[in-house]
Parts: C-alpha cells; structure tokens; sequence
C-alpha cells in the first residue's frame, strides 16, 4: 500500500509505504506556531518507507525540549508544513497527515496518541482511545 501527498501549491509531492508505526496528534506550541493551526496529526513511518517524488523541500531546524533538533520540512514555494525528522527519533518521519491524499488526512479516524495534551486548547476533546501523554512520551 502506497499513501501519497503534497504541499498546497503542488510543488512538492512525497509518498510512504505500508501503514503508519503510529498515529499520532501533536499539541506541542512549535506545532501550533509552525502550522499556525491548533495541533499537528501525524502518520508516524520508518524513514525507509518514506520517500520525496518530486521537488526539494527546505527545512528549518528548531530546538525541541530535549535539546535535540527537531527538523521541520516545508514547500519553498507556498510554504505548507510537510514532515518532520526528529534528532530523537532517527528511524522515522513525521508525515504531517492534513497534505495526504485521498482522504488519508483522517488517519483511518483512528490516532493512537496524544503528545503535549497540557498545551492542548480547552475547546478540544481528547480522542477516544488515544494514550494521553503531557509532553512527549
Ligand atoms: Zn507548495
Ligand atoms: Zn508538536
């Protein structure tokens, strides 16, 4: 099974095989600021399964709060949030699931977890089902 997506303008088009490690919703305020949007979902895949098909995303490195730099990779041309490779995650992307076609934004409507839930607005409600982390892990 193959998944694809792009940036907004279309620029830039990525796709990943096989299912995500994880599903996971981001509420951390780098998200918040980098998407300019509430949280980020995320289809957690092993780098190996992740692939850019066309174009060259930029990147810009931000400092987690481990210390470590969390890579954040966006369209140079119309600027939409597309994954990111974490320091402290070496084997996997963080495909930002709102570029995925085809209806697989949704993420099977099945997210396994939740990170950063303090800084997760009031007017959301926690996904049924979802581990519910503070921070991250
Ligand atoms: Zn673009
Ligand atoms: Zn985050």
């Amino acid at each position: 099974m193959t998944t694809t997506g792009s940036c907004m303008c279309g620029n830039i088009r990525y796709q990943f095989t096989g299912e995500p490690a994880v599903t996971a919703l981001c509420h951390c305020i780098d998200c918040q600021k980098w998407t300019g949007g509430a949280f980020t979902s995320n289809a957690v895949v092993p780098r190996t399964a992740f692939s850019v098909t066309q174009g060259t995303p930029n990147s810009y490195d931000a400092v987690g709060a481990s210390g470590k730099i969390n890579k954040h990779f966006f369209c140079p041309n119309c600027g939409s949030s597309l994954y990111t490779e974490l320091e402290v995650m070496p084997d996997m992307t963080c495909v930002k699931a709102g570029g995925l076609d085809g209806g697989a934004a949704n993420l099977g409507n099945k997210i396994g977890v939740e990170f950063y839930v303090k800084d997760r607005p009031q007017y959301l409600q926690p996904c049924e089902g979802a581990k519910q982390e503070p921070q991250f892990g």
